[in-house]
């Protein structure tokens, strides 16, 4: 037997080990209809991806297989979504059809299959993301499947991506970060978000991510014997109450500890609330809300609370459908614990998000979450006018926001983000009560229209059919409806008005006998605006000195320009070009980008986060056809990689002596006296030899804080530094910057 055949027999025993497995993981009812449909799905899948291999070198085969796997046991979906999941790289990568799918698997399969294969042909394109978002959501609103298995199958490629090059990796891990994060949480798969996050923290900044990853497991022996510790006495009351219940207790994620760690400005060993201590109790759907408030009561008995650290989302669940009761109290050697009080099937309802919602649905008499959200979407999606990337920020800013609760002046309650104005509540309502609005109370009390809501406000709008929004309103409001509805309706009032200016400007121009289709590019450029909308409307609004079109000589209906506008244009083509910037002097670095010599760009160092030699950089494209060199750590850099991938380039650094770079430091400490100048100084340029470039030091009340700007010539030196300064008597922080 040849040995090829050997490795294919082993493979194959592999493939049906994975099948086999995640038949197992199906946890939802299936007739044999359904289970000869999978098994028909998988034979397709099998066959069609016979000849393929993933980067890794596994069979292709795996991939999907893992990605319904996911489906079914970490989001709960059944077996359409399964069978969609198997078949769904089929399309996109082999011989076979859509029309093939849709024959043998039915309609409703060959649709799911079909917006799959569209958002993956939407990934590579040239397309910024906010384009390939718009696509996402509009899958979304069809059959909200689509999604969920593209999250799955963004998950098992995420947590497959060793194989890729670098640059790819961090073009996948923006993407994830700008679009799959969000809206993980968005359908309440927290456990998804949450992992989505640690993974792309895990490619864009390994560092941080494996020290935190490493103190996590040095400090898991310690926080368990805490954590039991915590626990023991409430144990004893749950149980003499009689009541059924688990209880976990878990570290929070990586990335939300080192997100606290950056906005706190403390260290791993100052975060006390490290982990959350999960109560999930097994009670009757009409028990759940009295039991959790039982619970809340027996835990506040035993710890004493932080009154504004509680959080009731079991009388007023998320707008994502999640339902739990958080509370913070002060555990043994008074440290902060937070603890989770839900259901089991509350439970579901957080880990699975969507798919247990659905599950659950008409059980509750609470009106559907995720139907007005939908018709929110879809309500967006009709504007087809909207920008996308404008499109795409006014929904990011609604998916993660906090939410408040406001009411009607009947008393019905409303949920905003937080952040939300009285006129996004006006907007909310309907949207003639938006554009219409002419004043706003609230509780009784007159107040702006850009008032910010808070929790229990009251809110009544009057309006005035004379009213028409403007660009000032924009700047009053945060949600994407508002958002949009005002600008379609300043667009639609500027139409109007360039309607009744161009009648204006055609009347004068009949007067000297010249036409305005031949002419009206011509005058746009002459009173300097950007198009003939503009230019038409500014004439209706009388900005325009139409008095000036007398000096124009008229030839055959076509206006021609006084003399003197011809000679100012000639004079400026002959102003000398700007002076070249001076940062190319200054010995650039040797930088390969893209595996070639970097010499063929204009390339600079982004001044957002200043990187020097031995940093992880890549570069970005510019529109003028220049190159920046970003750290993959800036904070643009998920902006940029996300809008427009296809513009990030791979770049490493070239071994070369003598590049400089600039790098600055923030150091904190106890004041010493007049002498912390000096020391500092002294380290830095007699111990070790670097430059500073600039020194200011600022004295507060018993410390100061002072930033150096340095210059090195590479990352190691910057360690140095900072662990020399560290180590100098009364300093307690050194940190580098992004920028200055
Ligand atoms: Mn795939």
């Amino acid at each position: 037997m040849s040995e090829t055949l050997v490795i294919a027999k082993e493979e194959k025993q592999i493939i049906q080990r994975a099948y086999r497995e995640l038949l197992k993981s199906i946890k939802t009812p299936m007739d044999d209809q359904d289970k000869e449909d999978i098994r028909k799905a998988y034979n397709l899948a099998v066959e069609a991806h016979a000849r393929q291999r993933r980067k890794s070198g596994e069979p292709y085969i795996l991939h999907p297989i893992a990605v319904a796997r996911i489906c079914a046991e970490e989001i709960g979906l059944g077996p359409t979504a399964i069978i969609a999941a198997l078949l769904h790289d089929v399309v996109e990568d082999t011989e076979y059809s859509l029309e093939d799918i849709r024959q043998r698997f039915g309609e409703r399969i060959g649709m799911i299959v079909d917006g799959l294969t569209k958002l993956d042909s939407a990934y590579n394109s040239e397309s910024p993301q906010a384009e390939n978002f718009r696509k996402v959501l509009s899958t979304l609103v069809k059959d909200v499947r689509v999604v969920l298995i593209k999250m799955a199958d963004r998950l098992h490629n995420m947590r497959t991506l060793g194989a890729m090059p670098r640059h790819r990796q961090l073009a996948i891990a923006a993407e994830t970060n700008y679009i799959y994060a969000p809206l993980a949480h968005r359908l309440g798969l927290y456990n998804m978000k949450t992992e989505f996050q640690d993974l792309c923290m895990k490619i864009t900044d390994p560092e941080s991510y494996q020290e935190i990853k490493q103190k996590l497991q040095e400090t898991k022996a310690s926080r368990n014997t805490y954590i039991e510790r915590f626990i023991i006495p409430i144990k004893e009351e749950l149980e003499a109450a009689g009541l059924a219940y688990r209880i976990t207790g878990r570290p929070k994620s990586i990335h939300s500890i080192w997100n606290k760690i950056k906005s706190k400005d403390v260290s791993f060993e100052e975060i006390f609330d490290l982990f959350a201590v999960r109560i999930i109790l097994d009670v009757p759907r009409k028990m759940e809300k009295a039991s959790c408030w039982q619970v809340y009561s027996i835990v506040t008995d035993v710890y004493r609370p932080i009154p504004e650290r509680l959080k009731d989302w079991v009388t007023t669940p998320k707008s994502n459908g999640y339902e739990s009761l958080h509370t913070t109290v002060i555990g043994p050697d008074g440290r902060f614990v937070e603890v989770q009080i839900r259901s089991e099937r509350m439970d579901e309802i957080a880990e699975r998000g969507f798919a247990a919602h659905w599950k659950y649905k008409g059980m509750s008499d609470q009106p559907d979450v995720y139907e007005s959200w939908l018709d929110n979407i879809r309500e967006i999606l009709e504007n087809q006018e909207s920008d996308a990337i404008e499109f795409l920020n006014d929904f990011k800013t609604n998916l993660f926001h906090e939410e408040i609760y406001v009411y009607t002046p009947k008393g019905d309650m409303r949920i905003l983000p937080k952040g939300a104005t009285a006129l996004d509540f006006a907007f909310m309502i309907h949207t003639d009560l938006g554009l219409r609005c002419a004043a706003v109370k609230v509780n009784n009390r007159l107040v702006p229209m850009g008032y910010k809501l808070m929790n229990g406000d009251q809110v009544s709008i009057q309006t005035n059919k004379n009213q028409k929004p403007n660009e000032a309103w924009l700047k009053m409001v945060v949600t994407g409806k508002a958002r949009s509805k005002i600008r379609t309706a300043i667009r639609e009032e500027r139409q109007q008005q360039s309607s009744i200016g161009k009648e204006i400007l055609e009347r004068k121009l009949q007067h000297v006998k010249a036409d305005l289709e031949l002419n009206a590019d011509m005058l746009v450029k002459h009173y300097g605006y950007r198009s003939r909308l503009d230019l038409y409307s500014a004439v209706a609004a009388e900005e325009v000195n139409l008095q000036d079109l007398k000096k124009f000589r008229v030839d055959n209906n076509r206006l021609l320009p006084p003399e003197t506008e011809a000679a100012q244009v000639q004079d400026k083509a002959k102003m000398p070009e700007a002076a070249p910037d001076p940062n190319r002097k200054t010995g650039l670095p040797r930088l390969i980008i893209n595996g070639e010599p970097a010499d063929q760009y204009e390339y600079t160092m982004a001044n957002c986060c200043n990187p020097v030699m031995g940093d992880d950089v890549f570069a970005f494209l510019s529109t003028n056809g220049g190159v920046r060199i970003h750290r993959s750590t800036c904070p643009n850099a998920v902006n940029l990689m996300a809008n427009y991938g296809y513009r990030v380039m791979r770049a490493e650094w070239a071994q070369q002596a003598g590049s400089s770079f600039r790098v600055d430091l923030q150091i904190t400490g106890i004041d010493s006296g007049p002498g912390v100048i000096e020391r500092l100084s002294q380290k830095i340029s007699s111990n070790l030899g670097l430059d500073i470039r600039s020194f200011s030091i600022e004295g507060k009340e018993g410390y100061f804080e002072g930033k150096i700007s340095l210059i090195v010539h590479n990352k190691d030196q910057v360690v140095l530094a900072i662990r020399a300064l560290k180590s100098l008597e009364g300093i307690s922080s050194v940190v580098r910057l992004d920028s200055a």
